[in-house]
């Protein structure tokens, strides 16, 4: 029985016994796992009520003129 490590991004076959980037199968992949989770959590949109209003409010004001 033989042991096949996928990779747990692309669920590719991550084989090779001198892949350095186990268990993912290349260096493409670790980092998207690495930089993955981080890069959701910044694009998570806050909730930005009444700075948003006011932005908008005098950039209209602005622009009329
Ligand atoms: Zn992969």
């Amino acid at each position: 029985m033989e042991f096949t490590p996928r990779c747990p991004i692309c669920r590719s076959l991550a084989q090779g016994d001198a892949n350095p980037y186990r268990p993912f199968c290349s260096e493409r992949c670790q980092l998207v796992d690495l930089g993955g989770w981080t890069t959701e959590r910044y694009r998570i949109p806050g909730p930005s009520v009444g700075d948003g209003a006011e932005d908008d409010g005098d950039a209209t004001e602005d622009g009329s003129q």
